[in-house]
């Protein structure tokens, strides 16, 4: 099954909800970057989360999500626009955490620990739209759920969730993000809380062969959902090699000036999806003669 996300209302409007399933995407990331099993469930969700918040976007809108924490993780970055294309990286993608003994669930919350998330959204102002909050526990979607509440004032419910085969391949991935709109009514509000509250796990439903539509059933129970189109969602890069020679340039003329009397080609590697840029000694050597004529060099 290709990955796609599902946004629906409730009957009369005042509840919206995205719902998506994930497993080829968030496999893609475990390829690109060798993700451990608990940090392939880390970005796992915040992946998914990025693209169905991606998907409240117009246009060329962008989003980027960046988690940052004091355990071993260390941070985790993910972008997604408007039309289900997310991408995203660990700065740490190998570290091994033990399995939680309360559950014998992944333990995303001790992997990535006490810290901030950073909502970023580039919607073609001059300035990006920047909300931050603190981590409620780290494991994602009640970061989610608390941000959209504090930063934004939406309450919102979020369910995320990552499943994993013995061989270390993603089994399952996929979650939702129901919100209230202002003026949601009190029957709807109570609704929601309840349908939400009998979800236990949300990789229990994707395991059971829940749908996105499946999931929105069950969440806007009794609140007839009016279900929209589908939209895929995929993990894709844009970088190519300008991005990256925009990147090879940054590090000022007196690096690259090394660089070049080194002799031997660079490689760059981009973060987001891990693909390797070279470029050749004299591919550096005319980077740098541009530069120089477009004056945007630092010494
Ligand atoms: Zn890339």
């Amino acid at each position: 099954m290709n990955d796609y996300m599902v946004r629906a209302m409730s009957k009369n409007g005042d509840v919206r909800i995205f719902a998506a399933t994930t497993r080829n995407t968030v496999e893609e990331a475990r390829k690109a970057h060798n993700t451990s099993p608990v940090i392939s469930a880390a970005l796992g969700r915040l992946l998914t989360g990025g693209a169905m918040m991606g998907a409240m976007l117009k246009g060329d809108d962008m989003i980027t999500l960046q988690i940052r924490g004091d355990g071993p993780v260390k941070g985790l970055t993910v972008t997604a626009d408007a039309r289900g294309h997310v991408k995203g990286f660990a700065l740490e993608p190998e570290v091994i955490v033990p399995i939680r003994e309360s559950d014998h669930k992944l333990d995303v919350g001790k992997a990535v620990g006490h810290g901030t998330l950073q909502i970023i959204k580039d919607l073609g102002l001059k300035d990006p739209y920047i909300g931050q909050t603190a981590l409620v526990n780290g494991e994602i979607a009640e970061d989610l759920t608390y941000y959209f509440a504090s930063s934004e004032q939406v309450p919102s419910a979020v369910g995320l969730g990552v499943l994993m085969n013995h061989d270390n391949t993603v089994r399952e991935a996929g979650g939702f993000i129901v919100q209230m709109l202002p003026g949601a009514s009190e029957e709807s509000i109570s609704a929601v809380e309840k349908n939400v509250a009998k979800i236990h796990s949300v990789t229990d439903l994707l395991k059971e062969g829940n749908k996105p539509e499946d999931i929105i059933r069950l969440v806007l129970d009794g609140l007839e959902p009016k279900i929209f189109d589908p939209m895929p969602v995929e993990f894709k890069c844009d970088c190519g090699v300008e991005k990256v020679s925009r990147v090879l340039i940054s590090i000022g003329e007196a690096e690259l000036n090394k660089l070049i009397e080194e002799g031997e080609p660079v490689e760059i590697r981009c973060e987001f999806c891990g693909k390797a840029y070279t470029f050749s000694v004299d591919d550096v050597k005319e980077l740098l003669a541009e530069a120089k004529k477009t004056g945007n060099l630092r010494k």
